[in-house]
């Protein structure tokens, strides 16, 4: 026992020596400074001092700075306009030695969050950090560390928007992409439907110049007895079992012509009768079905599959694939194929109206019935037939509703139950708000000052000063001051805090509407707490932004004018 010790002792600090001198360990970074041209926002620290300061960070830290770059712009700059940081970021992703980028404080990587956010993840996937001098690197997998992530950003919008919680998450079904060049979807994996098979092909490479591969499913084209196994799959559906055959008759045939079945046995009545259920026959008629299945095997409710149109070449049309579930009589699934079903009284999408929105052309997401089940889709769709945006995503209903209304729970069940998530999220907002603001201190002194100068040229009047032009001018000039002075206030004044117990009794207010209420209050609740949800329809995420569960902060600076809910909605 006391031999192994110093061996496990003496491997496991080799092995770190050996780490700290290999690739893995070194940190190559491109050190990023930027300053904004923006008077009102010239608050930061100049370009040559923030270098300076990244230098003494980066050699404290034996981090080695493989270039520096930098860039005085417009904070209000167009994204895409912003050369030096795109070289920046080219230099970063292509050079495979780089595994860094250093800034001085996140806000000088991004001032939109959201779009921060999504170019520190896309990096983080790329193995690239972001590494801050003035904020801490944050457990990106955890709850807070999500919520965390979300406010640090956050600053840097705080001048037209206050601080709210952002959650992002994917829509599971990746291969909603379609391949450019045949206009398939891509296909993510496992097995085909029997009558397809895969076909991979190259598609550009990786950063470290590997060659990336992506699938899609094509017709079987492998012949077994005289016929490809997709026209075997097509007669079998259309010329038996659209006309009535039965299970075991499909069996049969299959078996008498040496069909060969999937897994290289005899067909079975039970490979018919999954190759005939609705998900299947969708796929037979072209579309590409995800989430189906649970891990258990077990099926998922309709609502919550995902359904794309035109994934892989159709090998029936639809009317046979209603014809083969009319002879099924599967009626619980017959309505699947009916366009024109839909039961949409009073309008039971609790996110439609504006709260959500596409990302890529910023129309309203429209509830949807399609083949009897719930769907969000950009307004471009039902209306344009996807002008101006592109490829229509259904975001299920189902999905979207549980995930913003769970988000909401655990951003409230946090906020009202534990404490030191409440005092660490509100001392960074605190600290967040001072700096994001700018927040100048002296603001309220100043405006104090300017007040009483109002009150002594208002007095000296009273007292019968006798040059009025230029008290008139002064008074003017002052009052501008004074509004100024107010309006920076406004953003300075409040950050919007977390208050636990007003995060528990919309935790109240949530349960109950949930429960009891129905669609108009439950719309209008999630109105008051969600900020805004967004789809990124190229990405396949939705963003969902809360408002922090505090008492509201001003309606200028909230940049909502949203009510605070009461409890008995
Ligand atoms: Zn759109």
């Amino acid at each position: 026992m006391s031999q192994i010790k110093p061996l496990i002792d003496h491997l496991i600090s080799d092995t770190m020596l050996e780490d700290s001198n290999s690739v893995r360990g070194e940190i190559n970074a491109v050190a990023w400074a930027r300053v904004s041209t923006d008077m009102q926002e010239d608050r930061g620290l100049s370009l040559p001092q923030q270098l300076k300061e990244i230098r003494e960070y980066a050699s404290n830290e034996g981090i080695h700075i493989v270039e520096e770059y930098s860039e005085a712009a417009s904070a209000y700059q167009k994204y895409d306009k912003r050369i030096k940081f795109h070289e920046m970021l080219k230099r970063a992703k292509s050079d495979t030695n780089v595994n860094a980028i250093l800034v001085h404080d996140l806000s000088r990587f991004s001032r939109d969050s959201l779009r921060a956010k999504e170019l520190m993840r896309e990096l983080r996937s790329a193995g690239i950090r972001v590494i801050s001098l003035n904020d801490p690197e944050l457990d990106p997998d955890s709850v807070a560390g999500t919520y965390l992530e979300a406010i640090l950003l956050a600053k840097n919008e705080a001048y037209s928007k206050d601080i709210a919680f952002h959650t992002k998450k994917g829509c599971r079904a990746n291969v909603q992409t379609y391949d450019p060049e045949t206009g398939w979807a891509y296909w993510n994996g496992g097995q085909p439907i029997w009558g397809y098979s895969i076909k991979r092909f190259k598609r550009g490479n990786d950063r470290s110049g590997k060659p990336i591969y992506k699938s899609i499913v094509v017709p079987d084209d492998t012949v077994v007895e005289g016929k490809t196994v997709s026209e075997w799959a097509k007669y079998c559906l259309v010329e038996l079992a659209a006309k009535g055959a039965s299970l075991d008759e499909l069996r049969d045939f299959c078996n008498e012509h040496n069909i060969p079945a999937r897994r290289g046995d005899y067909w079975h009545t039970s490979t018919w009768h999954s190759l005939l259920q609705p998900h299947a026959l969708l796929k037979y008629c072209g579309y590409g079905v995800w989430n189906v299945h649970k891990r258990n095997g077990k099926k998922r409710p309709v609502a919550d599959w995902v359904i794309v149109e035109n994934a892989q070449e159709p090998l029936i049309s639809e009317e046979i694939a209603r014809a083969i579930t009319d002879s099924r009589k599967e009626k619980r699934l017959l309505h699947s194929f009916d366009r024109g079903y839909s039961k949409s009284k009073d309008s039971p999408y609790l996110l439609s109206g504006g709260l959500f929105t596409c990302g890529r052309c910023t129309s309203n997401m429209q509830g949807l019935k399609k083949k009897g089940y719930g769907y969000y889709v950009c307004g471009s769709q039902p209306y344009r037939k996807g002008m101006g945006c592109g490829t229509a995503v259904y975001v299920p209903q189902d999905w979207l509703e549980d995930l913003v209304i769970d988000g909401l729970q655990e951003l409230l069940k946090l906020s009202a139950a534990s404490k030191s998530f409440v005092s660490r999220i509100n001392s960074d907002i605190e600290a967040i708000w001072l700096s994001g603001t700018g927040c100048d201190t002296r603001v309220e002194e100043k405006l104090k000052q300017v007040e009483s100068e109002i009150t002594n040229i208002r007095n000296a009047l009273l007292k019968g000063l006798d040059d009025i032009t230029w008290a008139n001018k002064k008074l003017s000039q002052l009052n501008h001051d004074k509004k100024q002075l107010e309006s920076m206030l406004d953003v300075s004044g409040n950050p919007p805090l977390i208050d636990q117990d007003i995060a528990a009794s919309y935790l109240t207010d949530l349960h109950h509407v949930m429960d009891k209420g129905e669609n108009k209050a439950k719309k209008k609740f999630l109105r008051s707490r969600v900020r805004d949800i967004k789809l990124a329809p190229d990405r396949l995420q939705v963003e969902v932004t809360y408002n922090v569960p505090g008492p509201l902060v001003k309606s200028s600076i909230a940049g909502g004018g949203f009510e605070p809910p009461t409890s008995g909605l």
